[in-house]
């Protein structure tokens, strides 16, 4: 299992860096939308649905954003 993977599946709240390397955001923490990770730029995780299932498992609110700051 990847870092990553493993960070997701044992710290609440953790989501993974924007992985677009021409990132206009300068690649910020993702957010977890319709079931995988999206930056506001666009981009979005490829996590297969098995490990996404998993996911929304172990996690009953899986998206808490607390540094999230913007115009929402
Ligand atoms: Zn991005």
């Amino acid at each position: 299992m990847s870092i990553v993977r493993d960070n997701l599946m044992t710290r609440k709240g953790y989501t993974p860096y924007c992985g677009n390397e021409h990132c206009r955001l300068n690649m910020p923490r993702t957010r977890y939308i319709s079931g995988q990770f999206q930056c506001g730029c666009g981009w979005r995780s490829s996590f297969e649905a098995e490990f996404i299932t998993t996911y929304e498992a172990k996690w009953v609110d899986p998206a808490p954003q607390p540094r999230e700051v913007g115009n929402e």
